[in-house]
């Protein structure tokens, strides 16, 4: 049997790859982006509370009400904005089925969506998979915010959908109100929807707010915004994320949502609802990991690599383009090899993976993790 592959150029993702490296060199892993330790103990008397409860049955399509009430409750008191959590809120098994479920509803063959380069690894696969053509804008170096004039030579009438990334997973750009309204001047009045990936909402620094794109009307009326309760509560594993979105958009996405999963773990959803009833539970997240960010900063002072503290998101970059010729990969994988350090080399988050002499490390590990990974990185001479 010959398959004729439909994502021919994707192979194994880079996080699996440098996770399994780092598992068998015994390497202390800031690679893959998750928690290097365990999430409140509370949340899993929950789950286990439940589970014996007898909720282990599927749960309502679009999510168990009281969660999809709380995630209402939670954006009000952040961001102000009242959703309809019947009719403008889903509950999905990660941000990855939302970003998949939101593309899928509404790309159609040939239509363009704009994507920033670089991007998180799995829009761009959503997008072809769909038949829509994707159309990068280069972020600019080195913080990697966005070049608007560039954004505006790439619109065109096919334009979709735009796919919105804020804090930026790999550089931790965070978006600012001039961001979020030139972006209102360039889709007002015009069919153009947008996918907001948002699922490090709640993990910025130095007094920076994160700006939802549902905070203003205009796209407000036309986006998904794709969250995940893996990167809010330390449970990437349990894959629960959410999707919100103005009631014509969320009867499209849900069409999809019920094919791809139909519904998202029962007791895990009543868990999070009952933990969601403490606002400190998010409300804390940017001081948790501005710690973590700052201690790991620090240490990196003492080497030779650059870098500008992330404005957010769990992860540092790092520059070594004044020190070396070597490829981004081989040198995290080095690195992994020969001190036991593990990283993301930020060439595969580019559509052409170029290669700035960039490192990508996660800081949501342990502090005992951290000051091992700096001491040997310290020691390590390029
Ligand atoms: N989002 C995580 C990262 O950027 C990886 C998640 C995954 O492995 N799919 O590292």
């Amino acid at each position: 049997m010959s398959i004729s592959s439909k994502l021919p150029n994707v192979g194994t993702t880079i996080f699996t790859t440098m996770s399994k490296l780092a598992s068998d060199c015994g390497a202390i892993n800031l690679s893959q982006g998750f928690p290097g330790f365990d999430c409140d103990p509370v949340l899993v008397e929950l789950v286990t509370k439940h589970m014996k409860a007898g909720l282990n049955q599927y749960a309502p399509m679009s999510g168990v009400p009281i969660l999809r009430e709380q995630i209402a409750v939670k954006t009000k008191l952040v961001h102000s904005v009242d959703l309809n959590s019947e009719t403008e809120v889903t509950v999905v098994s990660g941000a990855t089925e939302a970003i998949y479920a939101a593309v899928t509803a509404v790309v159609k063959q040939g239509d363009e969506v704009i994507l920033f380069d670089p991007a998180y690894d799995c829009y761009a696969p959503a997008i072809e998979l769909n038949g829509g053509k994707p159309v990068y804008v280069p972020l600019e170096t080195p913080d990697f915010s966005v070049n608007w004039d560039k954004v505006k030579a790439a619109i065109s009438e096919k334009t979709r959908l735009i796919m919105v990334n804020t804090p930026h997973n790999p550089s931790g750009y965070v978006w600012t109100s001039e961001d979020i309204n030139t972006l209102v001047e360039f889709v007002e009045n015009k069919d153009i929807l947008i996918v907001s990936d948002e699922v490090y909402e709640h993990i910025t620094f130095d007094g920076r707010k994160h700006l939802s794109l549902l905070t203003h009307l205009v796209l407000r009326e036309r986006t998904f915004v794709c969250g995940s309760f893996g990167k809010t509560f330390h449970v990437t594993g349990w894959k629960i994320g959410y999707c919100l979105a103005p009631p014509k958009l969320t009867e499209e996405f849900r069409k999809i949502h019920q094919f791809l999963t139909f519904s998202s773990a029962t007791p895990l959803q009543y868990a999070l609802a009952d933990y969601l009833s403490d606002p400190s539970h998010y409300l804390t997240l940017p001081d948790f990991y501005q710690k973590k960010r700052d201690l790991f900063c620090e240490g990196l002072k003492n080497t030779r690599f650059e870098f500008s503290p992330a404005q957010g998101s769990f992860f540092q970059m790092v520059s070594y383009a004044n020190l070396s010729e070597e490829s981004d990969y081989e040198l995290a994988v080095r690195l992994t090899k020969e001190i036991g350090v593990a990283s993301i080399p930020i060439s595969v988050f580019f559509s052409n993976k170029k290669d700035y002499k960039i490192l990508r490390f996660c800081f949501a590990k342990k502090d005992s993790d951290l000051i091992a990974a700096l001491d040997k990185l310290q020691r390590f001479e390029l």
